[in-house]
């Protein structure tokens, strides 16, 4: 059997997929199944899962201001050790294949290390091995910058080395094998009731996984979404021949006009990864916002949700949000710039959760909004941030009620009863 007319595929394994030498041995039949109906396939692997948690604990036990280049060459350690064991399982099985680091590509990033965006991919090489008949396992989550130095690309990487190498490759497709069979409705591990989406748009997508459905990371939809990267979400748990696309398993990411039912809400997400910090008494004058925010931005920090109290006595208060594994650097640069900003007093909050509803349909339904706020009330949670965009609502709430909340919310907007 054929695999269609452009058969390149690329094939990511994430954490859970590669966990143990038998996973690994089943992605490997997997990749081989691909291989032998005839497609050239490029390979992307995540750490086992657990590894890259506990190389990041590492760091952080030695010096939580941890160097991140040094952060950098020791997290990307975890792919490269799956790649070669994918690539040993693969032969051992006959098929020929070999592993590659991300500077052996070469994949280059800028110099952001932690969260380095890819600059561009020099995939020749990867070419040449692909028609010689070896199958690159390449190590995901990683490059190298213009020193030569090792980088990463923020948490849940690989989805974007996958989908940067698609790109690169003029992959057909870019299949993202996980443990769970597609995108729900929201997190199935938390709301039982969550449905797959069979097609979702690269625009829903995006704002889901920016608000923390972290079944693909951010980076990786955008750059879907820029270069017209098929993307297909599906189970490394099940045995699936994705090479008949008439009967498509898991979920489609695609253009918006490809979605013919737009959903007022699409999906709900929720993000455990954020901070709130308070910036109190602060003197209501013009460039006030900008020496808080002007140093965070220096220091790479993204400021997700703001909101600035209406000032009494010449004083005003900041909210806003920063990834929680940054509120340290960031409360550390507030401090250090408190003979500036002249705040009273700098309060900080981790336990805090984002709720987000998104769907393209809000642009033409209305009370979106207001059924959030209405459900929430209802349960006694307190909203303490709100942000909107065109197709996305985001409140901060206390981290305790966050499977009541996204549960209410999967209900209220009528996901529960959405058919598959
Ligand atoms: P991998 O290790 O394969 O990259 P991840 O753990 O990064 O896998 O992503 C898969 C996880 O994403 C699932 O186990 C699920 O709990 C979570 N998830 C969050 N939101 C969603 C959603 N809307 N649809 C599917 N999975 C989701
Ligand atoms: N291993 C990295 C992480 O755990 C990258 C990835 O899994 O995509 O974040
Ligand atoms: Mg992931």
């Amino acid at each position: 059997m054929s695999c269609g007319a452009a058969p390149r595929i690329v094939m990511k394994f994430g954490g859970t997929s590669v966990s143990n030498l038998d996973r690994i041995r089943k992605v490997a039949q997997t990749v081989k199944r691909q291989v032998e109906v005839g497609c050239e396939v490029a390979v992307v692997v995540s750490a086992m899962s657990g590894v890259t948690n506990q190389l990041v604990e590492y760091c952080q036990t030695l010096n939580p201001l941890f160097d991140s280049c040094e952060y950098d060459s020791i997290v990307a350690t975890g792919e490269q050790v799956t790649s070669g064991l994918l690539a040993i399982a693969l032969q051992t099985m006959g098929i020929k294949a070999r592993s590659w680091a991300g500077w052996q590509v070469p994949i280059l990033t800028d110099d952001a290390h932690g969260k380095a965006r890819i600059n561009q991919i020099d995939a020749s090489a990867l070419i040449r091995c692909m028609k010689e008949g070896i199958v690159p396992v390449v190590a995901g989550f990683q490059g190298v910058d213009h020193c030569n130095r090792v980088s990463t690309l923020g948490r849940g990487g690989s989805d974007t080395s996958a989908v940067a190498l698609a790109a690169s490759l003029k992959a057909t497709r870019c299949d993202i094998y996980t443990d769970v069979d597609g995108i729900y409705t929201t997190d199935p591990r938390i709301v039982k009731k969550a449905k797959r989406i069979k097609a979702i748009a690269y625009e829903e997508m995006l704002e889901l996984a920016s608000v923390g459905a972290k079944v693909l990371q951010t980076r990786s939809v955008e750059l879907a979404m820029k270069e017209q990267v098929r993307v297909q979400v599906l189970s490394s748990f099940e045995d699936h021949d994705s090479s008949k696309e008439e009967c498509l398993p898991g979920s489609l990411v695609v253009s918006e006009d490809e979605i013919v039912e737009k959903e007022q809400v699409t999906g709900i997400a929720y993000s455990l990864n954020e901070a709130k910090i308070v910036v109190k008494g602060i003197p209501d004058l013009p460039g006030i916002a900008s020496s808080i925010f002007a140093p965070l931005a220096e220091a790479n920090i993204n400021v997700d949700m703001i909101v600035q109290s209406s000032g009494t006595n010449q004083t005003t208060d900041m909210t806003f949000t920063v990834p929680k594994t940054d509120l340290l650097r960031a409360k550390d640069i507030l401090e250090k710039a408190q003979n500036i900003i002249k705040f009273n007093q700098l309060i900080t909050d981790e336990n805090v959760v984002k709720i987000s509803v998104v769907g393209i349909g809000m642009r033409s339904h209305t009370g979106v909004a207001n059924i959030m706020f209405k459900t929430l009330a209802e349960r006694s949670i307190n909203v303490q941030v709100i942000s909107t965009s065109e197709i996305k609502v985001s409140v901060i709430v206390a981290a305790e009620y966050v499977e009541l909340a996204v549960r209410a919310l999967h209900t209220a907007y009528g996901l529960d009863k959405m058919n598959d």
